[in-house]
């Protein structure tokens, strides 16, 4: 899953951007010495991911590669051609295990024979497949009871689930990336910085040499990443670790050049975190506001989120509305009770009482 826009408008402001237009998409430019930015195509209403090619001694290292499509592999093809002018990949970087970062590790792996890099927690999401077209596991069901989903939304959401245009493609090995570690990669030094929240442990690269932040999805400009709860982690508390990684990103320096997956490169680091952390708190009491009355999850995802209507975003819409719900459940804020098979949300009154329900865990 990707991104979902935010209902209120973001503005630019407090951003630089260093390039007006981007490129376009299936086209590239250098943005640093030995760094290129690729625009490839997304058959979505996001319609494009920037992926980033990194001059290695004798070859090239790629991070991310885009869906696994004939589009992308023909854009491939060309950049193999007219960029790396036929020089080896050495390796593929992937940020995290989604779809449009991931769905041509595989291919890309296979055809350089070369080693894949990624976190644990990222390689091994590419391995868990829920529940696809009209077979339903009970946790599923359960999933979208609880949530108060209406029976007639259950097969669109399912049909998104199982929709094999997302279906991933891992490579049969790979190398771990962890926290702090140093990639040594053509002339510059790029340490793993791992952050979660919009997947389970997403690593961005950070460049003091050349004061560059390939970003992934964990900083977007304008666009806010998904932070969904999803049937795979029902209890999972998605925000608390989202809203933890963008406090710890403040440790790369403000004066660094973001290089986003989506949109265009840009100036402003800290002041980003700062809107996205806001934007956050911003939904956070829109909630609480809205839960004096008991309420369900579908319920306040059409509070939230008034305009969605493709299944896709409904989905997207449940699982950041309940990953809202989860993290005040763990603040106490909350209580959330089982009313036959729907859970019911209900905002708490005195500031000192607390939810048991995240607290201590019922089994
Ligand atoms: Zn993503």
């Amino acid at each position: 899953m990707s991104h979902y826009p935010t209902p209120t408008e973001q503005t630019y402001h407090g951003l630089s951007f260093p390039w007006e237009t981007p490129p376009k998409n299936g086209d590239w430019q250098t943005v640093a010495d030995g760094v290129v930015w690729l625009r490839m195509p997304l058959p979505f209403s996001l319609d494009h991911i920037n992926l980033y090619l990194l001059r290695h001694a004798d070859g090239w290292v790629i991070v991310d590669t885009g869906l696994g499509t004939e589009q992308t592999r023909d854009v491939w093809a060309r950049v193999f051609r007219e960029v790396m002018l036929d020089a080896p990949v050495k390796a593929v970087i992937a940020t995290h295990f989604h779809y449009d970062h991931s769905g041509s590790l595989g291919w890309l792996s296979r055809r350089f024979q070369c080693p894949v890099y990624m976190t644990s927690g990222e390689y091994h999401a590419l391995f868990v497949k829920p529940a696809s077209g009209t077979e339903m596991g009970w946790e599923m069901a359960q999933f979208f009871q609880r949530g108060g989903v209406p029976q007639e939304h259950i097969s669109g959401l399912l049909g998104v689930i199982g929709d094999s245009s997302y279906e991933q493609d891992a490579p049969d090995s790979y190398n771990r990336l962890v926290d702090n570690q140093v990639l040594r990669i053509g002339g510059y030094d790029w340490e793993v910085v791992i952050a979660s929240g919009h997947s389970p442990e997403h690593a961005c690269l950070y460049c003091r040499q050349a004061n560059l932040f390939i970003s992934g999805d964990q900083v977007l400009p304008r666009i806010t990443s998904s932070v969904c709860v999803t049937v795979t982690e029902p209890d999972a508390n998605p925000l608390k670790n989202w809203l933890d990684s963008l406090q710890s990103l403040r440790t790369v320096s403000d004066d660094v050049l973001v290089l986003p997956a989506h949109e265009r490169p840009f100036y402003g680091l800290h002041y980003r975190l700062g809107q996205l952390v806001e934007h956050h708190h911003a939904h956070l009491d829109r909630l609480l506001a809205e839960m004096s009355e008991a309420q369900t999850a579908d319920q306040l995802m059409r509070f939230m989120f008034p305009r969605v209507r493709s299944s896709f975003d409904i989905l997207l819409a449940n699982g950041e509305v309940l990953a809202h719900l989860n993290f005040l459940l763990g603040e106490g804020r909350i209580t959330r009770q089982l009313i036959g098979e729907c859970h019911s949300y209900q905002r708490l009154l005195g500031s000192n009482e607390s939810s048991t329900d995240m607290q201590v865990t019922h089994v």
